[in-house]
């Protein structure tokens, strides 16, 4: 574990740890939260304890964890060995517990390109003739996003051997910036995973070039009833709110276009996800003080957490990706 003494967002000092706990493995695996821990613990950390701390930074607002992964824990995390394992794992206890882990895979899957497609349609304007997914996986979430003459690529540093159809894989970053630009990058479920989202975003900047656009998904989890509970050895490391996921975008110069809460089938769970789109412009924008509006956020980000757990629970409120697969 490596410790962060700059923000790994905006790079600033002065952080302030707001939260510690001990994350530890249960005695007994009973969902899935805790078959993550303890594959955390067992294959990744390699240690029984670990203190952690919930850190935020008063200049971006940024939430994160520290310490956090240092590279050959990365490695390990991210390995396909390691990441089928802890699969295995979920799956097991699923078809114990009789919940169906494909099944909101399932209609995730077939709800989230057409999402994905309804926002660019809505927000992004001027030509795409070349748009990259970065951490895309397979390229599904770029199935509905074909046009003639436009090139679809997904970069991902574990590509997988089977792409969507007319999607060009990239597995490494230096042809990854050997391709650009990009008219449109898209993000999903990513920043929240990786140690320095700053300099992720950074290369955004890199791989366009003005008039472009990144469209980006992370989780909404951003609430002290969360980061409570996020103490722990889960992957995600960084916890947006509204106004930090714009000022990291606006540091590089990205000014968002629209920045929307919205409920999302993720894996096989369903979440609140911020989506943003961003259009980059020629020079970096300041970034905005957190301060009232921050806190703001933390309580309405703890009524989303709220209600996701109720529906988790009881499927009263029907949302409208159930209908738009149904
Ligand atoms: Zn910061």
């Amino acid at each position: 574990m490596r410790d962060l003494e700059r923000c790994p967002g905006c790079n600033a000092d002065g952080q302030r740890v707001f939260a510690t706990s001990i994350s530890k493995p249960a005695a007994e695996l009973r969902d899935d939260w805790s078959v993550q821990v303890a594959h955390m613990h067992r294959h990744v950390i390699e240690r029984d304890e670990q203190e952690l701390g919930a850190v935020f930074c008063p200049r971006c607002g940024l939430v994160y964890l520290s310490p956090t992964f240092d590279d050959d824990e990365l490695g390990r995390l991210y390995s396909h060995e390691a990441w089928l394992r802890m699969r295995g794992e979920l799956e097991a206890l699923a078809s114990t517990a009789d919940v169906s882990l494909s099944e909101v895979e399932e209609r995730g899957r077939a709800f989230r390109p057409h999402f994905v497609r309804s926002r660019i349609d809505r927000h992004v304007r001027g030509p795409v003739s070349s748009l990259v997914d970065f951490g895309g996986g397979d390229g599904l979430y770029l199935r509905e996003l074909a046009a003639p003459g436009r090139r679809r690529f997904v970069y991902d540093v574990t590509l997988p051997e089977r792409l969507e159809p007319g999607i060009e894989g990239i597995g490494r970053e230096e042809d990854l910036v050997a391709r650009a630009p990009y008219d449109l990058v898209l993000t999903m479920n990513t920043l929240e995973h990786v140690t320095f989202p700053g300099q992720t975003i950074e290369l955004f900047r890199r791989i366009t070039k003005p008039g472009a656009h990144v469209y980006v998904e992370v989780p909404y989890e951003f609430s002290g009833l969360v980061y409570t509970k996020k103490v722990t050895l889960n992957y995600h490391i960084n916890f947006f709110s509204k106004l930090s996921l714009e000022n990291l975008f606006r540091r590089q110069g990205f000014r968002a276009v629209s920045i929307e809460i919205a409920f999302l089938p993720v894996d096989q769970y369903e979440f609140y996800a911020l989506v943003g789109v961003f259009r980059r412009e020629a020079d970096p924008l300041p970034m905005r003080r957190p301060g009232l509006a921050w806190k703001a956020e933390i309580v309405e980000a703890g009524f989303r957490r709220l209600r996701e757990r109720l529906h988790r629970r009881f499927a009263f409120a029907r949302i409208p990706w159930a209908k738009a697969s149904a």
